[in-house]
């Protein structure tokens, strides 16, 4: 039986995870440091355990508490060049238009949607105009019907960039960041009322921007869509819209972000928590068959869609000294009584994430500005704080740029039921990408949050695990690329 080798990565598990882990590897603790004579001497290997981001301290900016995958050099340049001055400018133009209610106004070129859209399209024209043709523009239109907060017959237009990759192979796998530019007051029919939506959701829209900028300048292998929607406040048409005509289309969407309400840190009572975000991640998926149920409740994996293992993967590369931020995985769709333009995705069976601010203010949202007894009423750019959400984009820029240069999910992969036995059998697809160098299956007990132990196993399409059962640990599959990036993590389906 080969040994696998071992990743050089240093672990910050608290010592109940340490001691299991002991336990479990029998096992070259090799970066266990403060325990490494405990478990000297052993032999066996299965495998590193993962640094444990979970376990560590809140973030604070401080890199020695945080997850230690190191940040490429060109990435950090990247987040560095992330700039909130050119936030606040987006934010306060998109403010200025007075609405932004999908109702309003389309063809006044000071007020209403129809001037957002126009400034949006004219600032991805501008920043495509630098990629040599690599990155597109193009506005997404049809005629929404009267339907729910839908009166009349409206047009409803996301402005969509989108960025080629540059590995014929990755091209057609695309990844999506999206914010909506809409906004509404206390009435989502209105279509006068003056509706800023600094925060819900220029936030969103910034960022997504103020990526695009400082992407467009760089190489990816696949292909990432930089979209600003519209109608999301009515009822998610405007993502609707772009996730059904994806499907249709057969388009490849491996992740998803929509970033929504991600413009302050502050809650209503004061409380401030400006180097987290929260990344709502279903568990369950939206678009799951009656065949993945059945495999589920026999099996479990609740835990293990691919939304998940995208949080995961947001989580390991979002949370260093480049974004000073930590990344709250929260384990559900979305927040009571709302939604987000993520949810179209996943109802079409693509993962997708949603992120926001750690704590929200619901005087600052859907609010018809005004001042009640001394408190001022509205989403107004006052409330909002544009270094937080420029570190909000870094963690998406982050992922973004790992997901668009890393190798795909590992397709087909499968966990061999054939026989009982107390080692655990994978397989999978060997990727398509010409730079793939190998694959790592990650396990963690079945009451881990996040994948706790990794097996560089080579460039091979199946691996047994030696002496860990199946049956008492999750294990999944990622490939990883010459340089370094590893993809989200496959989680298997028995097979015979
Ligand atoms: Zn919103």
């Amino acid at each position: 039986m080969s040994r696998p080798g071992v990743e050089a990565r240093p672990a910050l598990g608290a010592v109940r995870s340490v001691r299991h882990a002991s336990r479990v590897l029998g096992a070259s603790c090799v970066l266990l440091v403060p325990f490494l004579a405990w478990c000297a001497g052993t032999e066996a290997s299965k495998g590193t355990r993962l640094a444990s981001a979970e376990q560590t301290q809140p973030a604070q900016g401080r890199d020695d508490e945080l997850s230690s995958r190191p940040v490429p050099h060109d990435v950090r340049e990247m987040l560095r060049e992330m700039n909130p001055r050119n936030v606040e400018s987006t934010i306060r133009t998109l403010v200025s238009f007075g609405t932004r209610n999908t109702l309003s106004v389309q063809d006044d070129p000071a007020r209403g949607i129809g001037a957002a859209r126009d400034w949006l399209r004219s600032r991805f024209e501008a920043i495509a105009a630098n990629t040599g043709g690599r990155m597109t523009v193009e506005l997404q239109s049809y005629v929404q019907q009267p339907a729910s907060r839908i009166p009349v017959p409206t047009v409803i237009t996301n402005v969509v960039a989108t960025l080629k990759g540059r590995q014929p192979e990755s091209e057609g796998r695309v990844y999506v960041v999206s914010g909506h530019y809409d906004s509404m007051c206390g009435d989502p029919v209105n279509p006068t009322c003056d509706a800023p939506g600094a925060n819900d959701d220029a936030s969103g829209v910034a960022a997504v921007l103020e990526m695009a900028r400082v992407m467009s300048t760089r190489d990816f292998d696949a292909t990432i869509v930089f979209m600003a929607v519209a109608g999301e406040e009515q009822g998610l048409y405007g993502s609707t819209y772009f996730a059904t005509q994806a499907k249709a289309a057969g388009r490849n969407i491996a992740g998803m972000f929509t970033n929504d309400i991600i413009g302050s840190s502050r809650a209503d009572d004061g409380s401030w928590d400006p180097f987290k975000v929260r990344v709502f991640a279903e568990g369950v998926p939206t678009a799951e068959t009656a065949t993945e149920a059945n495999t589920r409740r026999s099996v479990g994996g609740e835990n293990d869609s691919p939304s998940r293992q995208l949080a995961r993967l947001v989580k390991d590369v979002g949370e260093n000294s480049a974004t000073g931020m930590k990344v709250d995985i929260i384990y559900r769709r979305d927040r009571y009584r709302r939604g987000g333009d993520h949810i179209p995705f996943l109802q079409q069976g693509y993962a997708a994430l949603r992120f926001t601010e750690p704590h929200e203010n619901y005087a600052h949202q859907h609010q018809n500005v005004r001042t009640e007894d001394g408190k001022v009423y509205g989403d107004l750019p006052e409330f909002v704080d544009f270094a937080y959400i420029t570190r909000v984009a870094r963690v998406n820029a982050a992922a973004l740029a790992t997901l668009a240069r890393a190798p795909a999910v590992p397709g087909n992969a499968r966990i061999i039921t054939a026989q009982l036995t107390n080692d655990t059998e994978l397989a999978w697809d060997a990727n398509p990408e010409p730079d793939v160098t190998g694959y790592e299956v990650v396990y963690r007990e079945t009451t881990e949050p996040l994948w706790t132990h990794v097996i560089p196993v080579g460039n091979v399409t199946t691996y047994t695990v030696p002496g860990l059962s199946k049956d008492n640990y999750f294990f999944g599959v990622r490939a990883v690329d010459k340089d370094g990036y590893r993809g989200p993590v496959a989680f298997p389906k028995p097979a015979p």
